[in-house]
């Protein structure tokens, strides 16, 4: 599995798209996309990457936004 990246050596992340069987590995620095066969498939478009970020910022967000309260649990109330 092309869980490295040839040219940098770096992590790829498996990405799914629904119009394809199976996933491409992504490598976010060389921004290109292999197979399973560790073979060149495309580059990571503009668009995609600004999906990214923004999925990522939303993500982001959320997180901040769930942040409760602490919640303080005093021992022998129950
Ligand atoms: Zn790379």
């Amino acid at each position: 599995m092309p869980l490295l990246c040839k040219e940098c050596n770096g992590r790829r992340f498996p990405i799914a798209f629904p119009e394809q069987r199976d996933a491409l590995w992504l490598c976010e620095k060389c921004k290109n996309f292999v197979d399973i066969k560790d073979e060149f498939v495309r580059e990571w478009t503009e668009e995609e990457i600004n999906q990214n970020k923004t999925k990522l910022e939303n993500f982001q967000k959320e997180v901040t936004s769930e942040k409760t309260p602490e919640i303080k649990r005093r021992s022998g109330v129950n």
